[in-house]
C-alpha cells in the first residue's frame, strides 16, 4: 500500500495541523488542529475576521512556515521535515504567492519584477518574454511595464504582485487579500483571471479575504474563526465575477 502522501488526489492536504506562536500563557494559537483537503480546479475562498488564522493557513500551505504540529502535503510533496533549502525549492516549483503587502522589488520595473520570477522559475524553457507580456496584459498593466513600483498606485502594485504569481504557472496559487487595493472593476478582472487559473488551467487557487461578497464566486468557502474551520461549504452555483459586488 502506498502512503497517504501519494494516494491523495487533493492538491494540498493538512492533517492535524496546528500553529502556535510563543509559549506559555501568552501563546497564540493561530491554527488549531485543522484537517483539510484543497482540490485542484476549485476556486477556494477563505473567509474570516482579522486574526482568525487566514494568512497563517496560506503560509503553511505555501511552505513559508512549518506547522507546530501536523502534516502538510502540497502537490504530492510532504513538507514535514524539509529544511530551508528544500522548502525554497518547493516554493519555487510549486507555489505562486500573492502577498498581502505585495513584496515587489522596488529597484525593478513592473516588467522586470514579473520577468525575474519567470526566469527564476524556468528561464531555461525560453519564451519567458512573451509570457511576461501576456500576463502583464491580463492584469491590465500592458502600458505600465516600464514603471517602478514607487511610480504605481497601490492597485497597480497589487496587480504586478498577481502577475508575478501567475507568470510562474504554478500548480498552487495562494492569494492573500488579492483585491484589497483594487476598485470594483479591476477587482472583477482579477477575480475572473483567478477563476480561469482554477477552472481552465486546473490549478489549486486559494483566495484569502475578509470580504463575504467575494465568496459568492467561489466553488468552496472555508470560514475560519480563532484558528479553526468553523464552516466548509460548497457553492453549487458560483456567481460570475462580473456580478460580484462589494
Ligand atoms: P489573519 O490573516 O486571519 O488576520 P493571521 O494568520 O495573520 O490572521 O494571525 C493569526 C493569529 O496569529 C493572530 O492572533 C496573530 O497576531 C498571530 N500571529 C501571526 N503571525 C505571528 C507571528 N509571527 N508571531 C506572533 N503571532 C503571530
Ligand atoms: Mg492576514
Amino acid at each position: 500500500m502506498s502512503s497517504p502522501a501519494t494516494t491523495t488526489t487533493a492538491a494540498a492536504t493538512l492533517t492535524g495541523v496546528s500553529k502556535t506562536f510563543g509559549e506559555g500563557p501568552t501563546a497564540v494559537h493561530a491554527l488549531a488542529d485543522v484537517d483539510l483537503d484543497i482540490a485542484a480546479g476549485d476556486l477556494t475562498v477563505v473567509l474570516g475576521p482579522s486574526g482568525s488564522g487566514k494568512t497563517t493557513l496560506l503560509n503553511l500551505v505555501g511552505g513559508i512556515q512549518h506547522p507546530t504540529r501536523g502534516r502538510v502535503v502540497v502537490a504530492g510533496r510532504d513538507l514535514t521535515g524539509l529544511g530551508p533549502d528544500e522548502l525554497t525549492d518547493v516554493r519555487r516549483d510549486t507555489v505562486g504567492f500573492v502577498f498581502q503587502f505585495f513584496n515587489l522589488v522596488p529597484t525593478l520595473t513592473a516588467r522586470e519584477n514579473v520577468a525575474l520570477i519567470a526566469e527564476l522559475t524556468d528561464g531555461h524553457r525560453g519564451g519567458v518574454g512573451d509570457r511576461v507580456e501576456e500576463v502583464l496584459s491580463r492584469v491590465g498593466l500592458a502600458a505600465r511595464g516600464d514603471h517602478f513600483p514607487g511610480q504605481l498606485s497601490g492597485g497597480e502594485q497589487q496587480r504586478v504582485a498577481i502577475a508575478r504569481a501567475v507568470v510562474k504557472q504554478p500548480p498552487v496559487l495562494l492569494c492573500d487579500e488579492p483585491t484589497g487595493a483594487l476598485d470594483i472593476e479591476t477587482g472583477r478582472t482579477i477575480l475572473e483571471l483567478l477563476r480561469q487559473e482554477a477552472r481552465d488551467a486546473g490549478r489549486t487557487v486559494v483566495i484569502v479575504t475578509h470580504n463575504a461578497a467575494i465568496a459568492a464566486m467561489a466553488d468552496r468557502v472555508l470560514r475560519l474563526r480563532s484558528g479553526r474551520i468553523e464552516r466548509d461549504t460548497r457553492n453549487e452555483h458560483p456567481v460570475d465575477p462580473s456580478e460580484v459586488d462589494w
